[in-house]
């Protein structure tokens, strides 16, 4: 005999319904981790209804992505794109906004997720106001934790927001440390591929061109990562992120080298059991936990063949070669403010290096010094706001432009 089914069918397990549609925003909606959320997006129809999205300069495309989405609001950071951007949508109902005003209003517009995705320093204060909200900010600016961890953390835990981090390997952290007890988390392992030059000689290093360094072998990112990923000073900003986010003392973080970027993290326990989190190199995995939390959404990520890859490695990152990670280790161990100016000088080190003016090795060198310089004028001290935070920033702009400027740096020779 069958027993009666009385209960509805139950959702096929590829298309787990959201539980209702929700509200998202997305600042920085035309880079690399916001298109990625879009197109996400649209692959749900139904489930997300798009509030604001925000743009550098980029008025086409941000204005084709409000339309595609129907967007209430469309912003551009650039000031001076505002003309073009109200021009392209009049008569569409799309709200148009500009400016660091614009971006606040923006994150302040009522939403049940706000994707962070702005890079860079530009990302704190629209990040900042975002939590304010009080509701889900998936964080992909890992800036805002870098530059200013407790005054950010203080906000979220004031106005009671949820936290859920973009990068794939704090997302592979959050997945794996999910409902157990922190007091028995003995370690945390964060992946990193190695980059484009994991392979390469000192003297190798000193060659390579921003052409290089911007082909990544296994992501596809923005310009500012993408170079971060190959100094390895990528992996730098994203200890500190994991010391905000998960309260573990330096000494308890690792990095190791995996080139096959499939694990992203690891948790060790007190118990000697790991858990790590795997799937293939593709941001949107993370992207859709972020969105979906609790809840899982489909992504066309690609499926891992444990056999097909037969192999996943692992070797310790050597920081004679990446001196970035020492360097940020170093900033981190100091605390207050140091990691904002390495961050600062990072920033302007990435844009040098790209425009041709410093060497690959060059940007640690360059990074190391400004951090040297700006704990000898007293500039590290602890953050009392987040204007402290963004006045300390433009310091170590100033200060990273000066040491550039001196040519004080050891001669690099990729030209
Ligand atoms: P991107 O350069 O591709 O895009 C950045 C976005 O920010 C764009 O929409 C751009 O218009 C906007 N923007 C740039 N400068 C701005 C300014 N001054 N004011 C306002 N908006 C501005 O960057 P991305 O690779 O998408 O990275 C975004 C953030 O996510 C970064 O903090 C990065 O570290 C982090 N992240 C990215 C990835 C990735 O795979 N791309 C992975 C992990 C973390
Ligand atoms: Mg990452």
């Amino acid at each position: 005999m069958r027993a009666k089914t009385t209960a509805k069918t139950p959702a096929s397990p590829m298309r787990p319904a959201l539980a209702e549609r929700k509200r998202v925003s997305v600042l920085g909606a035309t880079g690399s981790v916001g298109a990625s959320t879009l197109d996400l997006i649209g692959r749900a129809p139904g489930a997300f209804e798009i509030v604001a999205l925000t743009a550098h300069g980029n008025v086409d495309t941000l204005a084709e992505l409000a339309l595609r989405h129907r967007a209430k609001l469309a912003v551009v950071a650039d000031a001076g794109a505002y003309g073009a951007l109200k021009q392209r949508l009049q008569g569409s109902g799309i709200a148009t906004a500009a400016g660091p005003s614009g971006l606040i209003e923006a994150a302040l517009l009522p939403a049940d997720c706000v994707m962070a995705a702005i890079v860079g320093a530009a990302g704190l204060h629209p990040t900042m106001a975002a939590v304010t909200q009080g509701r889900r900010v998936a964080l992909a600016n890992k800036e805002c934790l870098v530059s200013a961890g407790e005054i950010f953390l203080e906000a979220v835990s004031q106005s009671g927001a949820e936290l859920v981090p973009v990068d794939s390997e704090h997302s592979a952290v959050f997945q794996a440390i999910a409902g157990a007890d922190p007091a028995g988390i003995e370690r945390i392992v964060l992946t990193a591929s190695g980059g484009p030059f994991r392979t390469f000689s000192l003297e190798q290093l000193q060659r390579v061109t921003p052409e290089q360094a911007l082909r990544h072998p296994n992501w596809s990112m923005g310009r500012k990562i993408t170079v971060d990923s190959a100094t390895l000073m990528n992996k730098g900003l994203e200890l500190i992120e994991a010391y905000h986010l998960f309260s573990v003392g330096p000494d308890r973080l690792e990095v190791v080298v995996h080139p096959q970027s499939i694990v992203h993290a690891l948790v060790a326990y007190c118990d000697g059991a790991m858990l790590a989190q795997l799937s293939s190199p593709d941001m949107r995995t993370p992207i859709a936990l972020s969105l979906a939390w609790p809840r899982r959404m489909p992504t066309p990520t690609k499926r891992m063949d444990l056999v097909e890859l037969g192999q996943l490695t692992f070797e310790r990152p050597d920081e004679t070669r990446f001196p970035a990670l020492r360097v940020a280790r170093q900033a981190l161990r100091q605390g207050g403010m140091a990691p904002a100016v390495l961050n600062a000088a990072n920033e302007v080190a990435v844009d040098a290096f790209l425009a041709g003016r410093l060497g690959f090795l060059q940007i640690a060198q360059l990074v190391a010094e400004t951090l040297e310089r700006a704990s000898a004028r007293g500039l590290t001290g602890k953050a009392p706001d987040l204007a402290a935070v963004l006045a300390t920033d433009a310091s170590a702009r100033q200060l990273a432009r000066e040491v550039l400027a001196a040519g004080a740096l050891a001669a690099s020779s990729w030209r």
